[in-house]
C-alpha cells in the first residue's frame, strides 16, 4: 500500500515525491510513462558524449530566493546568461529586440532616447491589448512586428498571433538599452551535471519507488494508493468528457556535427524562413568541451507530445471547466504545466509545486507512526 501515487516524474511530480517522502515520512509511488525521469527537463549524452536536452533548450532562471535554495539541495550551477540571436533579412540580430537590433537592421545610430522616440513613432495606438500582435505592433510597430514575430509565432503556435493571448510574445521584452539577455532574473543558472543527475539526487529516497514506461491507465486500478498527483494533461484524466484541450507539440531533430562549433550563441531563433523556429546548440549552455558539437532543430505540429498548453480565451474556458471538475475529486491534486494548463516555466512549477506542498500538509495530516512532525513544522 503506497501513502501517495504521482504520476509523472518531471518537475512538478518529482519535487512533490521528494517533499512527501523526506518531509512527512510517507510512502511515494511515482510513475511515467517515458523511460526516463526529469519530464522535459530530461538531458542526456548521445552518441558522441555531447550532453543534449532531449525536449529542447532548457535555461533555468528564477526570481525566487527560495526556489533556487530549494533546488540547491540537488545540484550545484552554472552560470549561465542566455543570448538569442534571430536570423532577420539574413543577418543575425539580438532578440530580444535593443539598440544594436534596430540600429544594425537598419543601418542607423540611434542612442537609448532616439530609439524610443523611433519606436513611438511607430508605434500602433490599441485602446486594449489582447492579443500576443497587440503586445508587440503597440510597443515596437508592425515593420519590426512582421519581421520578428509574425512567422516565427505562427510556425511556433499554428495560428495567427492576433488569436493568442497576448502573455504569449508579452514573454519576449522590448528594450532601449545594449542588453542582449534572454532573461533579467536574478538567478540565471544550468546545473552543473545536468538535469537528470538533478532529478536522480532528489528522488534518491527510500520512501521513493520509481516506476517507469509505465502510464497511469495501465496501473490506476492494479495498485493501492491512499492519494493521488497527477501532473499530466487535465483532459486525458477526465477522459477529454468535455473535448480535447489544445497542446501544441514539437518534433525535435538532433544532429551531431563534426566540427566544434554551429553558432555563436546558444539559440538562434528563424522568423522569416526555415520549418523549424529554432536551432540550439548545447555546448553554448553546458560549457562542455568537445571536438564535435551536438544540435536541436526544432519543428512544432499538433499532434504528438503536449508541450506547450496554448493560451487563447476559448481554451482557458474549456480548462475552467476541467478544473472545476478537479476541484470536486477528493484526495487528488492537480499540479504542473499540463494538469494546470498553464504556460509554465521550471521556477513556476517548482514554486507550484512547493505550494501544493503546503496545502497538502495544511489539508492532509501525515500518518502518526511516521510523521516528521519537526521538519514539517519547520516548512
Ligand atoms: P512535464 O515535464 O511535462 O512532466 C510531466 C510528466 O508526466 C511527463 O514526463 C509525462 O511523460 C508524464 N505523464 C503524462 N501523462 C502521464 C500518464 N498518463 N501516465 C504516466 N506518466 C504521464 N522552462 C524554463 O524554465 N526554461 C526553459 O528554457 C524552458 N525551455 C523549454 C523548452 C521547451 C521546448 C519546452 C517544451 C518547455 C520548456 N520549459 C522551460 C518549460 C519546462 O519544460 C516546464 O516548465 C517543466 O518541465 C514542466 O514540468 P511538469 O512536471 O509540469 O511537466
Ligand atoms: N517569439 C517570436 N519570435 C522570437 C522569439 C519569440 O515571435 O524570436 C514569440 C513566439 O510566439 C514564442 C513566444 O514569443 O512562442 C515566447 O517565446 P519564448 O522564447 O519564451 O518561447 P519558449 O522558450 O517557451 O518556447
Amino acid at each position: 500500500m503506497f501513502d501517495w501515487l504521482i504520476v509523472g516524474a518531471g518537475f512538478a511530480g518529482s519535487v512533490l515525491a521528494e517533499r512527501i517522502a523526506s518531509q512527512r515520512g510517507e510512502r511515494v509511488l511515482l510513475i511515467d510513462k517515458r523511460a526516463h525521469i526529469g519530464g522535459n527537463a530530461y538531458d542526456r549524452h548521445d552518441e558522441a558524449g555531447v550532453l543534449i536536452h532531449q525536449y529542447g533548450p532548457h535555461i533555468f532562471h528564477t526570481n525566487s530566493e527560495a526556489i533556487f535554495s530549494y533546488l540547491s539541495k540537488f545540484t550545484r550551477w552554472r552560470p549561465y546568461e542566455h543570448r538569442v540571436l534571430a536570423k532577420v533579412d539574413g543577418m543575425l540580430l539580438p532578440i530580444p529586440i535593443n539598440l544594436d537590433t534596430v540600429n544594425k537592421l537598419f543601418g542607423l545610430s540611434l542612442d537609448s532616447e532616439g530609439l524610443a522616440a523611433w519606436f513611438a513613432a511607430r508605434a500602433e495606438k490599441r485602446e486594449e491589448i489582447k492579443s500576443s500582435e497587440d503586445v508587440v505592433v503597440a510597443t515596437v510597430g508592425r515593420e519590426l512586428y512582421e519581421k520578428f514575430f509574425k512567422g516565427y509565432t505562427k510556425k511556433q503556435w499554428g495560428v495567427e498571433p492576433s488569436q493568442l493571448d497576448k502573455s504569449v510574445t508579452a514573454r519576449v521584452p522590448t528594450r532601449v538599452n545594449r542588453d542582449d539577455r534572454y532573461f533579467t532574473d536574478s538567478h540565471q543558472y544550468m546545473p552543473t551535471d545536468g538535469y537528470t543527475r538533478m532529478f536522480e539526487r532528489m528522488l534518491d529516497h527510500p520512501n521513493i519507488k520509481i516506476m517507469l514506461q509505465t502510464d497511469f491507465e495501465e496501473i490506476r486500478n492494479e495498485v493501492d494508493y491512499r492519494r493521488l498527483i497527477y501532473t499530466g494533461p487535465i483532459d486525458e484524466f477526465f477522459e477529454f468528457r468535455f473535448g480535447k484541450l489544445p497542446y501544441r507539440s514539437l518534433q525535435f531533430k538532433h544532429v551531431t556535427l563534426d566540427r566544434p562549433w554551429l553558432q555563436p550563441v546558444a539559440v538562434v531563433n528563424y522568423p522569416q524562413t526555415e520549418a523549424y523556429t529554432r536551432v540550439t546548440e548545447y555546448k553554448h549552455l553546458t560549457g562542455q568541451r568537445h571536438e564535435k558539437t551536438s544540435v536541436t532543430f526544432e519543428y512544432p505540429c499538433d499532434s504528438g507530445d503536449p508541450y506547450y498548453p496554448v493560451p487563447r480565451a476559448e481554451n482557458m474556458e474549456l480548462y475552467k471547466r476541467y478544473e472545476k471538475l478537479a476541484l470536486a475529486q477528493k484526495d487528488v491534486w492537480f499540479v504542473g504545466r499540463l494538469a494546470t494548463y498553464r504556460y509554465y516555466n521550471m521556477d513556476q512549477v517548482v514554486g507550484q509545486a512547493l505550494a501544493s506542498f503546503r496545502r497538502i500538509c495544511a489539508e492532509v495530516a501525515p500518518p502518526k507512526n511516521r510523521a516528521l512532525a519537526s521538519a514539517v513544522a519547520a516548512e
